[in-house]
């Protein structure tokens, strides 16, 4: 770690003047185009479980070099949508 994030030293006199742009978007919860500088927020509809086999060199005792695999797991996003402020907020409470 290497030094403290830059949200940290945003203290309320300094806010609006560091501000992130949103472009606008269609949301497709209400399917209405949001206004520009509306936060996005992205739903998480359906994940999987991926296993992935990754294939590593080894070199042996006699060494002679040989494959072997590795097996690894992540999520992988299936479905996800996006959706406005306001949507999230009625998907949040709907799933809790
Ligand atoms: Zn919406």
């Amino acid at each position: 770690m290497s030094g403290l994030h830059p949200e940290y030293w945003e203290s309320d006199s300094l806010k609006g003047h560091k501000k992130e742009i949103y472009m606008s978007y269609r949301c497709q919860g209400c399917n209405r185009v949001q206004p520009n500088n509306t936060k996005p927020e992205t739903v998480v509809l359906e994940k999987r479980l991926r296993e992935y086999v990754n294939r590593v060199k080894k070199v042996q005792e006699d060494e002679r070099v040989i494959e072997i695999e590795v097996k690894s797991s992540g999520w992988e996003i299936v479905r996800e949508k996006k959706v406005c402020p306001g949507c999230f907020k009625n998907l949040s409470l709907s799933l809790a």
